[in-house]
């Protein structure tokens, strides 16, 4: 009898990409394992092989090329802010970091890992028994969304802190594909279809992500939810503007992928919000209201434009 491979921890980017294209129906990778192990636990990942990547050195450098600082993708959330330049140009980068989880989460979940956590969904994150009981969700092979009600949409919230940021902040990430490195903006990655989020492919490893350290970017992050020691994103807002006065507005936890809204000083504040309110497909599947997130938007929205000025 064939015995079926289980986990295997890689030595090499290649390694890894060469046993994801030989176990292609059956593997997941995992860095961190804070968001693939909970979802497997509660029937949600049913990969039975996993790859660990998180001993392959050459995603663990941090450096200068050029304008950019590049950050490897199995950098830990919490090591993060040991890092001078982070400290100086980007720190609400490291506060978004801090707002995920709990300090030993942190401890082990890494940057990359963070920027592909599966969204969530008060009705797709229970147990097997729970989702059984109310005839599972779309996003789990029903086939009716449980918080609307409607068969062809999937709402699960994007909850990944630190891309809102990032995303922000014009981040780009580089991808190792079948061996050949390529670098795309982090914001395209994300389908805004809450059943398959993210347009990338599943054998493909992030190696870094990239920031613009030309851009004199000065942001402000914030985030809504029921517990300050430890919980998910009911709404997460970032405000970044450049140094020729350019304006970038993300959020997330309101809409299956991150929300965008792009202007400049001279523009209205007022009306780049209501974009942003308007863009936001909120519905309810989370602890709070989708009134209620609603109006928090615009809440969190003024007070980050109040503290650039
Ligand atoms: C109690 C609890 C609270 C949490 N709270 C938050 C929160 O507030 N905010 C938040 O954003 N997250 C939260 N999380 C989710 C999770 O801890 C973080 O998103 C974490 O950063 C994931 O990183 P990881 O390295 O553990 O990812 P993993 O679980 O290892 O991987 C996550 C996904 O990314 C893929 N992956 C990982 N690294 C790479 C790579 N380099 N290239 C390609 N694919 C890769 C994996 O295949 C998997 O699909 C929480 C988790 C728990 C258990």
């Amino acid at each position: 009898m064939i015995k079926e491979k289980l986990y295997l921890k890689a030595k090499t980017l290649e390694q890894a990409i060469y046993e994801a294209n030989a176990h292609i129906d059956s593997f997941r990778y995992i860095a961190g394992g804070t968001d693939v192990i909970v979802n497997k636990f509660q029937g949600n990942e049913e990969s039975s092989y996993l790859i660990d990547i998180s001993g392959i050195d050459e995603l663990k450098n941090t450096f200068l090329i050029g304008n950019f600082l590049s950050i490897g993708s199995l950098v830990r959330l919490d090591d993060l802010k040991k890092n001078k330049h982070l400290v100086q140009h980007f720190p609400a980068l490291l506060e978004a970091a801090h707002s995920v989880a709990s300090p030993m989460i942190r401890k082990t979940a890494t940057l990359g890992g963070n920027l592909l956590c599966e969204n969530r969904c008060s009705f797709y994150n229970q147990s097997e028994w729970w989702r059984e009981a109310v005839g599972y969700c779309l996003k789990c092979d029903g086939d009716i969304c449980i918080a609307t009600g409607g068969k062809k949409n999937c709402f699960s919230k994007f909850v990944s802190d630190t891309a809102v940021v990032l995303i922000s902040m014009n981040a780009n990430i580089e991808v190792i594909e079948n061996n050949i490195s390529t670098i795309v903006p982090l914001e395209s990655i994300y389908t805004g279809d809450g059943v398959s989020p993210r347009k990338f492919n599943k054998t493909a490893i992030i190696k870094s992500i990239q920031l613009p350290m030309h851009e004199e970017f000065k942001s402000v992050y914030k985030k809504l939810r029921q517990r300050e020691s430890l919980e998910f994103s009911s709404l997460t807002t970032a405000v970044t503007i450049n140094k020729s006065g350019k304006i970038k507005i993300v959020l997330g936890g309101v809409d299956p992928k991150p929300v965008v809204v792009e202007g400049a000083t001279k523009d209205e504040k007022e009306e780049l919000i209501s974009q942003a309110i308007k863009k936001a497909r909120i519905v309810d599947n989370d602890v709070y209201s989708r009134e209620y997130r609603k109006e928090m938007i615009g809440v969190y929205l003024n007070r980050s434009f109040e503290e650039l000025v």
